[in-house]
């Protein structure tokens, strides 16, 4: 038994010593890739449930190696935010984003862009202004703009959050409230902080076939329309998804069911596809 013990300790190390080289050699990569450009954004259409236009889209970070193909940003984005990798690669997806919300408006394809931030890069000094400086530079709209911010940023223990946050609600940006309902979240903070929309998380659409399911949605669509948000459903797979949210008068959605996330070039033709029916 106790061999077996020695063998298994020694198995277990070497499993160790494999998933830190391993989190060693992703953490080059993850930095040789944006150096060599493959990192990609693909958008996903959000849809106005009412009339089912497409007000936007949501820029979604994608990394196509060379050698291992397609990597998810669940595979990459943790990690990036363990370190401060996230504020390189955060500056390149505003960047980005940005270009292509400007590229497509000169084409005539005048919608929101939304964009995802995580804690780490939102909690920057100076993150309002650096970002605010940029959309004034590139002329931008502002209230075209939609950041994607997770509940977790908003128990942020100092006032630095609110300061932010009215900062950039002031001058015109939007902020939505991504994956709503499944951090920590607390009601009080949708009263203190300037949001303008809430995402309900794709777990909870999941269960829009249950009562229970339905209680939920139903009541984080009131509570936010209450306060004067709009609300986005994630997620959304199924038509009758699609029936039971605009029944709920919920306001938009975004799910395969309309759209993956797809390459800049794609969701072009996608649009000017629809426009022309
Ligand atoms: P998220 O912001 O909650 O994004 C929604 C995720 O759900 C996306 O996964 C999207 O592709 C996926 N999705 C959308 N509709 C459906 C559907 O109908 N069914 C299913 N099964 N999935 C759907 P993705 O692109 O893999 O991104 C995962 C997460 O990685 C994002 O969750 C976000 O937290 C993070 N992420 C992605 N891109 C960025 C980025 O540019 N910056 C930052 N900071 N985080 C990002
Ligand atoms: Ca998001
Ligand atoms: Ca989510
Ligand atoms: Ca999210």
């Amino acid at each position: 038994a106790k061999k077996h013990g020695r063998n298994r300790y020694h198995f277990f190390t070497k499993d160790l010593n494999e998933a830190i080289l391993k989190v060693i050699n992703l953490n080059k990569e993850m930095r040789t890739a944006l150096k060599n450009g493959d990192y990609k954004l693909f958008y996903q259409p959000k849809v106005c449930l009412k009339d089912s236009k497409i007000i936007g889209v949501e820029a979604l970070i994608r990394w196509i190696d060379k050698e291992k193909g397609f990597i998810p940003p669940s595979d990459f984005i943790p990690l990036a935010e363990e370190n401060d990798f996230i504020l390189e690669l955060g500056d390149w997806i505003v960047e980005e984003a940005l270009n292509q919300y400007l590229d497509w408006k000169s084409k005539g394809i005048d919608i929101v862009m939304s964009i995802n931030i995580s804690a780490k890069q939102f909690l920057q000094n100076n993150f309002a202004k650096n970002l605010i400086d940029k959309i004034n530079s590139k002329k931008i709209e502002p209230n075209r703009i939609i950041l994607e911010l997770t509940e977790y940023i908003l128990i942020d223990q100092n006032n630095s959050v609110y300061a932010t946050l009215r900062k950039l609600n002031k001058f015109g940006i939007s902020i939505s409230l991504d994956d709503f309902g499944t951090g920590y979240s607390s009601l009080s903070y949708l009263k203190k902080y300037p949001i303008d929309y809430l995402k309900i998380d794709k777990s909870f659409i999941d269960d829009s076939f249950n009562e229970q399911g339905k209680v939920f949605i139903e009541t984080i669509v009131k509570m936010g329309q209450a306060l004067h948000m709009k609300i986005v459903a994630e997620g959304v797979e199924q038509q009758e998804q699609v029936e039971y949210l605009k029944s709920i008068d919920c306001n938009l959605y975004q799910g395969y069911y309309f759209s993956k996330p797809i390459k800049a070039k794609e969701f072009e033709e996608f649009y000017k596809s629809l426009e022309k029916n």
